[in-house]
């Protein structure tokens, strides 16, 4: 079955791949097709094939050197999204355009006073005849800077206990009552804003989902993201050909925001060579924290592939997404603890005459963000301890109330 579906897929490239034609001519030929989002339904683009068509169809392109689909959180987020929970007008409108790159997203979920306490937060949308009219501030929105559009969760309702007064938006982010300012991070990048909306106008048809199911289309988000996992460089092979440049210069302005993500993750890539290159590689305690990290890395590996192997199943998604996520933290710190080790407190210097030209220091104070993005580590542990072991729920006295009663900091 893997092999017909391989061979279909590898003939349609041959026939239709053609680098020097414009790269959104191609990603909307390969979207008609339905090889695009395979997985997909036939009625939005896809070809009612199970999830592991995806893999198939990646590699096929990249054998082919052939461009795929946009990196980020369009693909990553905001299709699946609106995919599963609709409705059919948004579908039309936006499906097409985030596969083929034509529109970016960000996600607008975080606020200065809501972060794990997501239900809890307090930008308020109102409709005012064809509009919702949104004013509030979110915090740490990764790319909020230049996406054109964000996925936003607002209350529409403050009478009503705080998962239920929300509502889920697409926000049009190019108008005059939204203001990204981007944050300088302790890494020196700025890949994370604060957005201020004030009086921030939204169709009235642009609801994900219905009015006051935010929270349970925000869950689908979220468990979307820790899917997510490492960030890889897509494997665009540096030729000539209109679609291949364009999809590198595509993939150089995503990689500006994202990449001091590989040391985010701890670089374990290159403690091995880098204990080899100073003599650290005898030392009984560097190379006991080295197997330490390979046994983690490899722990970590296989629970994706096991969460892989399930989904490709037709299994709904377990508890692996937040134990991956978990791993991924743990991964992180140790390779940072090994790097540590290795370099001394020279590990701190910047420049070139630094460990690794300055890319230790640079793990040293990116990888804190690993186990807060998508959720910390306490909270992937309050979902494996209630949702995975069966323990009783956190306490939440604020579960019922309306929350326009609940205590609030001013
Ligand atoms: C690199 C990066 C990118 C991000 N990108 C985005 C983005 O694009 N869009 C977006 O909306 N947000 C984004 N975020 C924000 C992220 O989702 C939040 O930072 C995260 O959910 C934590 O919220 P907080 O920062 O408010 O911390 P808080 O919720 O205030 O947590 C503070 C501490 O208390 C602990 N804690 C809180 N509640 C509990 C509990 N019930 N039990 C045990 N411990 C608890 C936490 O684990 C943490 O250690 C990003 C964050 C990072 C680091």
């Amino acid at each position: 079955m893997e092999g017909d579906l391989r061979a279909e897929v590898t003939a349609w490239i041959e026939a239709h791949w053609d680098p020097d034609r414009s790269l959104l001519d191609w990603r909307r030929e390969l979207y008609a097709s339905g090889w695009a989002v395979p997985s997909w339904p036939a009625r939005w683009g896809g070809r009612d094939l199970p999830r592991s068509a995806e893999d198939v169809v990646a590699r096929a392109l990249a054998e082919a050197a052939a461009v795929g689909l946009p990196l980020g959180a369009g693909m990553g987020l905001a299709a699946p999204t609106i995919l599963a929970h609709g409705p059919d007008s948004l579908r039309e409108r936006f499906l097409a355009p985030t596969v083929t790159g034509e529109v970016t997203w960000c996600q607008l979920f975080s606020e200065p006073g809501a972060g794990s306490d997501l239900a809890g937060l307090t930008t308020t949308a109102r409709l005012d005849g064809d509009e919702w009219v949104v004013s509030g501030q979110k915090v740490w929105n990764t790319s909020a800077h230049h996406a054109d559009l964000g996925l936003l969760v607002a209350r529409s309702d403050w009478d009503v206990p705080k998962h239920q007064g929300l509502t889920y938006f697409v926000l049009p982010m190019h108008q005059p009552g939204v203001e990204a300012r981007p944050l300088r991070q302790m890494n020196e990048h700025a890949s994370f804003n604060e957005v201020f909306l004030s009086e921030a106008r939204v169709p009235r048809d642009h609801v994900v989902g219905e009015v006051g199911e935010g929270w349970r289309v925000a869950l689908t988000t979220l468990a979307f993201e820790r899917r997510f996992g490492a960030m890889a460089r897509p494997s665009v092979v540096p030729s000539a050909g209109r679609a291949l440049e364009e999809a590198q210069v595509e993939a150089a302005e995503f990689f500006e925001t994202y990449k001091w993500y590989p040391q985010r993750a701890g670089r374990p890539d290159l403690v091995v060579a880098q204990a080899q290159a100073t003599g650290m590689a005898s030392d009984p305690v560097v190379r006991q924290e080295i197997a330490r990290l390979h046994a983690l890395q490899r722990a970590s590996r296989w629970t994706a592939e096991r969460a892989r192997a399930s989904l490709a199943l037709g299994r709904t998604p377990g508890p692996e997404g937040s134990i991956g996520k978990l791993a991924l933290s743990h991964v992180a710190r140790q390779a940072a603890r090994v790097h540590s080790l290795i370099a001394g407190a020279d590990g701190l210097l910047t420049g070139p005459d630094s460990p690794l030209g300055g890319v230790v220091a640079e793990v040293l104070v990116s990888v804190p963000a690993q186990s807060i993005a998508g959720g910390t580590d306490e909270i992937q542990r309050n979902i494996l301890g209630e949702k995975a072991l069966g323990l009783p729920r956190e306490p939440a006295p604020d579960r019922d109330a309306p929350f326009r009663e609940l205590p609030r900091n001013a």
